[in-house]
C-alpha cells in the first residue's frame, strides 16, 4: 500500500490512552504507514513519559503485572497439542480476518504505549528514548505482517500451507519489538504460536500477548509459557509437532537448539560483531556522532550495535579525531530510566563473562582512550568505554560482547578496512562513512553483511524501509529478513496449484 495521509496534528500521548477496544478495521486494512515515534519536544509528551516511568519504577508495580505461566517438562506435550488443535481453525479463517485482528492488536499496543514504556523501564532498564521506537516497531510489525498475510492468499499458481505450530523465542534487548515481530508474523501466516519470553523480560512479552488476546486471538492460538531452562525448554524446542522455531538470540543458542533436533526448522537472527569504517573523505563530525550513537545506544545491547570503529589512515592518525570521539563518548549522560536526560542506560543484567572481560581488561596492544567505570553497586550501570589498538584476530575484534565498549582499529586503506570488517564470523550490520562515491561503490560491492548503512548510524532498522537480517553466523536458516516483503512466505510450505488455461 502507499503512504496514508496523516493529519498534521500535535501528538498527545496521554490522550491516546484509552481502555476502549478499538474497532476491527472494516472494508479492508488501511494502507501501511510506519507509526510515528513520540515527539519528545512536546511538553505534554514529556509529562506523559515522566509519569509512565514513575509508575513503572514504583516499588512493587512490576510484580503486580502478569507474566506467562511457568511450565515443566510434563506440561509441554499438552500445550503443543492445544496449539496443534487450535491452528486448524485459525489457518482456515480468511487471511483478511486474521489480518483485521492483528491490526486491532496493533491499535491496542498504540493505546498502551505508556504501559509498555513503564514495563520496559522497570524490567529491562530501558529509557523512554529507547523503548518508544521499539513500541512503534512492534506496531509496524503487526500492521505490515497483516498486509503480507493478504499477499499469501493472492499468489496465483501456488498454494500456501502455513506451519501449524511455531515456537517464538525472542531476546531481552528489544523486549517488545522482537517478541511482537516473530509472534505477529507466525500468526499472520496462519500458524499457532507458543511464545517463550526471554528469561529477563517476561512482563514485556506478556504485555504484547495481552494485546493479541484482547484483540481477538484465541488463547490456544497464541500461548505464552515459561519452560524451565532445562528439560522443559529442550522438550519444547525438539517436540516433533513443533514445525518451526523463530529465534532471535546468540548464535550459540541456535547451535544448541540444532543439537537438540537434527531436522529442526529454525529461522534465527543471531549475533553480530559490527564495525563502522571511517575513511579520510568522510564528514568526520557526522562519523563521530553516528559512531557514538551506534555504539552506546541502549548501552550497546543491540545485535546491530557498532562495536568496532575501523579508522582508515589519516583518520586513525588524527589525534584531533580521536580526541573528539572520546569527548563525544565521555559527554554522554549515564543513568537509570528515571533520569530523563540520560542517553546511556543500565545493562539489563550484570555483565556476562565476555562483557566483563571487554569492560575490565585490555588485550595485548590495547589501551584505554576512555576507561569504562562501574557507577553504582548494582553492577549494571557503566560509563562508555573506548579502547584503542584492537588487534586483528584478537578477542575484541572477533567476539560479540554486547555492552558499552567501542574498540578502534587502524586500516591502511579501504581494502584493509574491508578485510577487518569482513574478517569476523558474523555479518549482521556494517557501516561506512565516506563522501567518495567510488569508495562507497567498492564498499557496497564487497561488504559481507545483511544490513549495510552509508553515512548514518548502523542501528535502528525500520519495518518495510530496512528489512533486518544477517549473513554468515548472524543468521541460521533465515531465508528472508524480518520486516521485509517475503518473511511470511517462509513460514509454511508451497505447492503448485493446477493452472487453468
Ligand atoms: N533491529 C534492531 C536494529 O536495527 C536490532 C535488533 C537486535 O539487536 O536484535 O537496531
Amino acid at each position: 500500500g502507499g503512504r496514508a495521509p496523516r493529519p498534521n496534528h500535535r501528538q498527545d500521548r496521554a490522550a491516546e490512552e484509552t481502555s476502549a477496544l478499538p474497532p476491527l478495521p472494516v472494508g479492508g486494512l488501511p494502507p501501511f504507514a510506519n507509526e510515528p515515534d513520540t515527539d519528545p519536544a512536546l511538553p505534554a509528551n514529556q509529562a506523559w513519559a515522566r509519569a509512565a516511568i514513575a509508575r513503572g519504577t514504583a516499588p512493587g508495580w512490576l510484580d503486580e503485572q502478569s507474566i506467562p505461566p511457568r511450565v515443566d517438562v510434563g506440561d509441554v506435550d499438552a500445550l503443543v497439542e492445544r496449539a496443534r488443535a487450535a491452528a486448524l481453525d485459525w489457518s482456515a479463517r480468511p487471511a483478511g480476518e486474521r489480518a483485521a485482528i492483528l491490526y486491532r492488536a496493533a491499535d491496542l499496543i498504540a493505546r498502551r504505549r505508556g504501559h509498555l514504556v513503564a514495563v520496559a523501564a522497570a524490567e529491562a532498564g530501558k529509557s523512554v528514548a529507547q523503548s518508544d521506537p521499539e513500541i512503534s516497531e512492534a506496531i509496524d510489525f503487526a500492521r505490515y505482517y497483516a498486509h503480507r498475510a493478504l499477499d499469501l492468499d493472492a499468489v496465483t499458481g501456488a498454494t500456501f500451507t502455513p506451519d501449524r505450530v511455531v515456537v517464538v523465542t525472542p531476546p531481552w534487548n528489544f523486549p517488545i519489538a522482537i517478541p511482537a515481530g516473530g509472534t505477529f508474523a507466525a500468526l499472520a501466516a496462519g500458524a499457532a504460536v507458543i511464545h517463550k519470553p526471554s528469561a529477563p523480560t517476561p512482563h514485556c512479552s506478556a504485555a504484547v500477548l495481552e494485546a493479541l488476546w484482547d484483540a481477538g486471538v484465541p488463547r490456544d492460538v497464541c500461548q505464552g509459557v515459561q519452560p524451565d531452562e532445562g528439560p522443559a525448554g529442550r522438550r519444547l524446542i525438539s517436540h516433533p509437532d513443533v514445525d518451526r522455531v523463530i529465534l532471535t538470540g546468540a548464535s550459540d543458542t541456535a547451535a544448541l537448539f540444532q543439537s537438540w533436533r537434527a531436522d529442526l526448522r529454525i529461522n534465527a537472527e543471531t549475533s553480530g560483531k559490527n564495525a563502522l569504517v571511517v575513511t579520510p573523505s568522510a564528514d568526520r563530525d557526522l562519523a563521530i556522532s553516528d559512531l557514538v550513537h551506534s555504539a552506546f545506544g541502549h548501552a550497546g545491547q543491540k545485535c546491530s550495535a557498532a562495536s568496532l570503529g575501523i579508522l582508515v589512515g589519516s583518520v586513525y592518525d588524527s589525534r584531533r579525531f580521536r580526541r573528539q570521539l572520546v569527548d563525544a563518548a565521555a559527554s554522554m549522560v549515564v543513568g537509570w530510566p528515571t533520569d530523563m536526560s540520560a542517553t546511556v542506560g543500565p545493562l539489563t543484567e550484570e555483565p556476562s563473562d565476555k562483557l566483563r572481560r571487554a569492560l575490565t581488561t585490555l588485550e595485548p596492544g590495547e589501551s584505554w582512550l576512555l576507561e569504562p567505570r562501574m557507577l553504582d553497586e548494582t553492577g549494571r550501570l557503566w560509563s562508555p568505554g573506548v579502547k584503542d589498538g584492537v588487534a586483528p584476530g584478537s578477542f575484541f575484534h572477533l567476539t560479540e560482547c554486547f555492552g558499552p565498549v567501542l574498540g578502534l582499529m587502524r586500516a591502511a586503506d579501504l581494502d584493509e578496512a574491508l578485510r577487518l570488517q569482513n574478517g569476523t564470523d558474523f555479518g549482521l550490520t556494517a557501516g561506512l562513512h565516506s563522501l567518495d562515491p567510488r569508495e562507497v561503490r567498492t564498499w557496497l560491492d564487497r561488504i559481507d553483511a545483511g544490513n549495510v548503512y552509508v553515512n548514518r548510524p548502523i542501528t535502528g532498522a525500520i519495518v518495510r524501509r530496512q528489512s533486518f537480517g544477517g549473513w554468515k553466523r548472524s543468521s541460521v536458516g533465515l531465508g528472508s529478513k524480518a520486516g521485509g516483503p517475503n518473511y511470511l512466505m517462509m513460514l509454511g510450505e508451497w505447492s503448485d496449484s493446477p493452472i487453468s488455461g
